[in-house]
C-alpha cells in the first residue's frame, strides 16, 4: 500500500498544520487548561477562517455543503487538529465544524429542515444516547428503555447513562426498544430535551475535560411517531453504522495527539541535560524514544489501511476495529513514555501532556472498551456466529 500523500493532501495538511499551530496553540496561553469552549465571538472568527479554507463541516457530505475529500483525507486533518491541548476531545475547539451525527443525512425531508439543516449551521446542538446502566458494550441487547406507541406518539421510559453533552444539547438521538429482545428490537428516535419527561443531571467531572457526561431520565416522554428515524426496529443498524464510521477519524486523533507528545519528547530530550550530558545521549531514553516511534508507525499504517478500504468501498469494519484499538492503546503509551522524558514539567499543567494522559483513558472505553473492538475483529476473523 503507498501511503504517500497526494499533492492536494500535503498542501491541505500544510494548510491545516499553520492554522492549529498559529490560530489554536497560541490562544490556549489565555485558557483555562481543561477548558473546552472558546467564547462564541472568538470561535466565529476561527470558522470564517476555516470556510475560507474550504473545509467547514468535515464530516458533512459534498451534497449538504460540506467538503469533498475521501476518508484517508479525513484522517490527516484529525491527525493535525488533534495537536493541542483541548485537541483530543475539542479538536480545534470545533471550528471545522465538528463530528456531525452522520444517521441524520437519512432523515425524512421533515425532520432535515428541523434538525439536520439547524445543526449544520451551528444552531442546535445534540446528543447521542445509546448506553444504559445496564451496559454499553453490547446496547443491542442491553437497552431497557421502553417506548410504547399511544396513537400519534410514542411514549419513552427509561434510563441513558454516560450521554456526552445532553446537558448542552437541544436534541438528540435517543434508542430505545419498541420489539423484543436484541438489535432488531431496537428503534432510534429524535428527541428534544425541552419536552416534557426529559431529564437530564451532569454526571460528575469525569477524567475527560471536555462536556460533561450526563445521565438521562425519561418519565412519560412523549415523542411524536415522525419523529423516528429510519424503521422502526431498524435503529441498532444506525447506531452501528455510526460507530464503524467514527471509528477511523477518532483512531487518527489519538494518532495526533501521540505525534505531537512524541515530537515534544525528541525536542526536550535534546535541550535537557542531567549528570553532565543531553537525555537523548542516554540509551534509556532512545529507547524510550524508540517506542514511541515505532508505536506511532505502526498506529498510522493500521489507521491509514482503514480508511484506505473504506474509501475503496470494501467492508473496512475490523479495520476500523483494530484502527481504534491499536490507536487508542498505542497513543497511551506514548504520550506516557512522553511524560517520563519531561520529568515533573511532564505532569504539570503547563504543559498539554497531562491532559491528554487523562483523556486518552477514556479512549480505551469510549466508542467501544479495547476489548469490545477484539471481540468484533475475533467475531469477523471466526465467522459471525460468534455470541
Ligand atoms: C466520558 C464518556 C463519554 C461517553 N459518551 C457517550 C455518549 O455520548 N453516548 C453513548 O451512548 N455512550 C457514551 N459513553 C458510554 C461508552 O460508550 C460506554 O462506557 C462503553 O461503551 C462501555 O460500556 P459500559 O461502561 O456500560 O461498560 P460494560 O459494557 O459494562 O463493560 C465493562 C467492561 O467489560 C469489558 N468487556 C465488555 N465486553 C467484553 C467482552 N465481550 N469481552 C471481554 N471484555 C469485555 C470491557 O473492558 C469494558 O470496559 C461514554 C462513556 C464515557 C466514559
Amino acid at each position: 500500500m503507498d501511503l504517500a500523500l497526494t499533492d492536494e493532501q500535503r498542501m491541505i495538511v500544510d494548510i491545516v498544520r499553520r492554522f492549529v499551530r498559529e490560530e489554536i496553540v497560541p490562544l490556549e496561553d489565555d485558557l483555562d487548561p481543561d477548558a473546552d469552549e472558546l467564547p462564541p465571538e472568538q470561535l466565529a472568527k476561527l470558522v470564517d477562517k476555516v470556510k475560507e479554507m474550504g473545509l467547514y463541516g468535515l464530516d458533512t457530505p459534498p451534497e449538504y455543503g460540506g467538503p469533498d475529500i475521501n476518508l484517508v483525507t479525513r484522517c490527516l486533518i484529525a491527525i493535525e487538529c488533534s495537536q493541542h491541548r483541548a485537541g483530543l476531545y475539542a479538536p480545534c475547539y470545533y471550528a471545522f465544524g465538528g463530528a456531525r451525527q452522520a444517521q441524520l443525512f437519512e432523515a425524512t425531508d421533515d425532520q432535515k429542515n428541523k434538525y439536520l439543516y439547524p445543526m449544520l449551521e451551528g444552531k442546535k446542538r445534540v446528543f447521542f444516547g445509546l448506553s444504559e446502566p445496564s451496559g454499553g458494550s453490547d446496547p443491542g441487547r442491553a437497552i431497557q428503555t421502553r417506548a410504547v406507541r399511544d396513537g400519534d406518539d410514542w411514549v419513552l421510559n427509561g434510563t441513558k447513562l454516560w450521554i456526552s453533552g445532553a446537558d448542552r444539547a437541544d436534541y438528540g438521538l435517543l434508542f430505545a426498544r419498541t420489539g423484543g429482545p436484541g438489535r432488531t428490537g431496537v428503534t432510534a428516535f429524535i428527541v428534544e430535551t425541552q419536552w416534557p419527561g426529559f431529564n437530564v443531571r451532569r454526571i460528575v467531572h469525569t477524567l475527560r475535560s471536555a462536556k460533561y457526561a450526563t445521565e438521562i431520565q425519561l418519565e412519560d416522554l412523549r415523542v411524536p411517531h415522525e419523529n423516528i428515524l429510519g424503521e422502526e426496529g431498524g435503529g441498532f443498524a444506525i447506531a452501528n453504522d455510526r460507530l464503524s464510521r467514527q471509528r477511523v477519524p477518532y483512531a487518527a486523533e489519538c494518532l495526533g495527539v501521540a505525534i505531537r507528545a512524541h515530537e515534544m519528547a525528541i525536542e526536550y530530550s535534546k535541550i535537557r541535560e542531567t549528570f553532565g550530558a543531553p537525555l537523548s545521549s542516554r540509551q534509556g531514553i532512545q529507547w524510550m524514544l524508540v517506542e514511541n516511534e515505532i508505536d506511532i508507525r505502526q498506529a498510522r499504517w493500521l489507521v491509514m489501511d482503514g480508511a484506505a478500504k473504506a474509501d475503496r468501498g470494501e467492508p473496512f469494519r475490523t479495520e476500523s476495529a483494530i484502527a481504534k484499538l491499536v490507536a487508542s492503546e498505542a497513543a497511551g503509551r506514548v504520550v506516557d513514555r512522553s511524560m517520563q522524558i519531561h520529568g515533573g514539567l511532564g505532569v504539570a499543567k503547563d504543559l498539554p501532556l497531562e491532559r491528554w494522559y487523562r483523556e486518552l483513558r477514556i479512549r480505551r472505553v469510549g466508542e467501544g472498551p479495547s476489548e469490545v473492538q477484539k471481540h468484533v475483529i475475533a467475531r469477523d476473523i471466526l465467522g459471525a456466529s460468534l455470541r
